[in-house]
């Protein structure tokens, strides 16, 4: 069957694009668009024409096979500009997602109506690119330049409503196909050229500060990347006088940006986020529905849990050790949805309406219902070890018992139950309502079906859910175990956090690693590396840290650690300094200046080879993991794709 096929309604020509799943804008598509619009010029008794497509969408964007192969004619610029040439006025119909090219397409068209739940975008930025087929000239034509800029710059995508609001698109219908014709009809008879999109832009219309405006926010908001930058001077050269010249700027910078570093580690991550699943033994056809959950702690990390599964409109029983530590959970997830409802990302009654989901006690025979326990109680073993005893006698014998354990053995808690094959580690991340990535641990022992259930739960909630096996810190903590040795050694032998931190700020991370232990607290590695055994830690790497702790400078929370926080801004401090150089000379550590380079490079080195031992061992599976971990959970530059993927240049 063809891609694209030609039908008439009277004075409408009705092109169908069909070519499943997604109508990805491949060669066949573009080739059948090119061959309908040909006909549409060609047919007297055709007045104006509908794009239409089939299925569960309108073109989503590129063809991803043909990505990185010898682009094959027609090119996606040409067939947009055959259909921008059309003397005929053509209504783009569009459902589903209209994103990169789709879009480019339909700006192409001379009229555009969509249905209430389409949405609109040019998400190329986020794979480190710009738009190649005019979608940085035409959509500020269309809109205005400030919120092109927003569209391309943000690379996220705008709903039909707002599409409407802001003259995206001319209207909002129900049943798409006869609406679009009935709409077709009244135009028959009407020139296009006022609606297309090649017009100059009046210097009037824009204040010419922006551009600079948005760099300036790309310089603080988008540390580091080049497609946002290059998206900015695409849509500046929409300002010019020549429509044509534009077009060419735009896909020289599109055509360059592809091939960079940046694009190619851009998009190798977004494969590994969406390839965590493929791994062996995993078949999410397994999973069975959660209808209610438990969550032991409501701590920290207990009650962002909770909030997460209640947002998602599952029930929460929060379980306590007195009513004071539960009633202290529950104003926690009051607090953090009231900053949601602050920020307009959440309006009063539903906010209302989560926090009722989420029922406190401090019985656990609460308990004898539920689907899903995920235990988030203090990191001790003997303690945890009690909590799943106790879960094992009342919850039913086909509830999961899931830990939230940052480093613990999962396999010694399933032990305390008489169903180890239900228990497995859900290991999620600070602030846990915030952060999208889930370490989902298999033990030794746990069934596949339930790891299916726990994979497709997390999908449901719109995490990321990676999956590892059992070992001390599981896939992140134990790679960031590593990078943190490394660069308590290198402080050692420079003499000072601070080289380090801004070699590795430099590089991309989000925070230096110092700056991280200051803010999360250095006595929580303290005590961590006190509970293993002998000899399992460097000797030199963590020692400023243990003394730090023992003089009470644990981080931001006194004041001071490996910085001093009581003025505006972190300072260095003598005494650290004067510290670091004690224990080097003990350590046998000779100080010397460090290069930026030698700093990274070693640091990465570290990554990549706990990274390795991580795969032979089989805790991850591929290497694309590891990255998905440490970009979405360690502040790893996402435009360096992950530490694996990264090579020292
Ligand atoms: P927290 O100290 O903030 O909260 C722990 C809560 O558990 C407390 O409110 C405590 O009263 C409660 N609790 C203790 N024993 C209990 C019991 N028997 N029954 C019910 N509740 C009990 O700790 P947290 O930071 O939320 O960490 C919880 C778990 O999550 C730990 O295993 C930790 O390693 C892990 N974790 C923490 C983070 C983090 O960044 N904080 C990140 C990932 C995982």
């Amino acid at each position: 069957m063809s891609a694209v096929t030609l039908t008439r309604a009277g004075l409408v020509g009705l092109i169908r694009v069909d070519s499943p799943p997604v109508n990805a804008i491949s060669q066949a598509v573009r080739q059948g668009l090119w061959d309908a619009f040909q006909t549409i010029a060609d047919d007297p008794q055709i007045a104006v024409a509908v794009l239409v497509c089939v299925g569960r969408t309108f073109m989503a964007g590129a063809d991803a096979s043909e990505l990185g192969k010898p682009p094959v004619p027609p090119h996606l610029n040409d067939l947009v500009l055959f259909i921008e040439k059309c003397s005929k006025p053509v209504v783009a119909a569009i459902h589903g997602q209209a994103l990169g090219g789709g879009l480019e397409i339909a700006l192409a068209c001379s009229h555009r109506i969509a249905t209430a739940q389409a949405r609109f975008g040019l998400p190329e930025v986020n794979l480190g690119f710009v738009p190649g087929a005019g979608g940085t000239q035409r959509l500020p034509r269309l809109i205005g330049i400030e919120p092109a800029l927003e569209m391309a710059v943000e690379g996220k995508p705008k709903s039909a409503q707002q599409a409407r609001d802001i003259g995206l698109i001319d209207t909002i219908v129900e049943d798409l196909e006869a609406d679009a014709v009935a709409f077709a009809t009244t135009l028959v008879g009407v020139d296009p050229t006022p609606f297309k999109l090649n017009r100059p832009i009046s210097p009037d219309s824009f204040d010419a500060g922006v551009f600079n405006q948005w760099r300036a926010m790309c310089a603080k908001r988008k540390r580091g990347l080049d497609a946002p930058l290059a998206v900015i001077d695409a849509v500046q050269a929409a300002t010019g006088s020549d429509f044509h010249a534009g077009l060419e700027a735009e896909r020289a910078m599109s055509l360059n940006l592809r091939k960079s570093p940046q694009s190619t580690a851009l998009r190798h991550i977004f494969f590994a986020e969406r390839a965590t699943y493929k791994v062996k033994d995993l078949d999410l056809l397994q999973a069975k529905d959660i209808s209610s959950v438990a969550v032991i702690g409501a701590g920290t990390m207990g009650a962002g849990i909770a909030q997460v599964f209640a947002t998602q409109g599952i029930p929460v029983t929060l379980v306590e050790i007195s009513d004071k530590a539960a009633q202290a959970g529950l104003d926690r997830i009051r607090t953090n949805l009231e900053q949601a409802v602050d920020r307009g990302k959440l309006d009063t009654a539903r906010a209302e309406k989560i926090l009722q989901r989420v029922t406190p006690t401090t019985e656990y025979q609460a308990l004898a219902t539920v689907d899903l326990v995920i235990e988030a109680a203090v990191e001790d073993m003997a303690i945890k070890k009690q909590i799943f005893a106790r879960l094992d006698q009342v919850c039913h014998p086909g509830a999961i018992l899931a830990t939230n354990t940052s480093y613990l053995d999962i396999n010694e808690i399933a032990s305390a139950t008489s169903r180890p094959d239900r228990v497995a580690g859900l290991h999620f991340f600070s602030p846990a309502h915030i952060m999208k990535l889930v370490e989902i641990i298999r033990t030794d022992v746990t069934d596949p079906a339930i790891v299916a259930t726990l994979a497709s739960v997390m999908k449901k909630l719109g995490k990321i859910g990676v999956i590892a096996g059992v070992c001390h810190g599981f896939i992140g903590n134990r790679m960031y175990q590593a990078y943190q040795r490394e660069a308590g050694l290198l402080m050692l032998e420079c003499g000072s956090p601070q080289p380090v931190d801004a070699a590795l700020r430099q590089f991309g991370m989000a925070m230096g690693p110092f700056q991280v232990l200051d803010l999360s607290g250095i006595d929580i590695g303290y005590l961590m590396r006190k509970a293993l055994p002998k000899g399992a830690v460097d000797p030199h790497a963590f020692h400023v840290h243990d003394r730090l702790v023992e003089l009470g400078r644990k981080g931001r929370k006194t004041q001071a650690g490996f910085y001093r926080y009581d003025g505006d801004s972190p300072t260095l401090d003598d005494a650290v300094l004067t510290l670091v150089r004690e224990i080097a000379q003990q350590a046998g550590i000779k100080q010397r200046a460090l290069s930026t380079e030698e700093i990274t490079d070693r640091c990465m080195r570290a990554l990549q080879e706990e990274g390795q031992a991580i795969l032979n061992e089989g805790i991850a599976e591929k290497p694309g993991d590891i990255d998905v971990v440490f970009v979405n959970g360690y502040g790893f530059p996402r435009f360096k794709g992950g530490p694996m993927h990264h090579k020292s240049d």
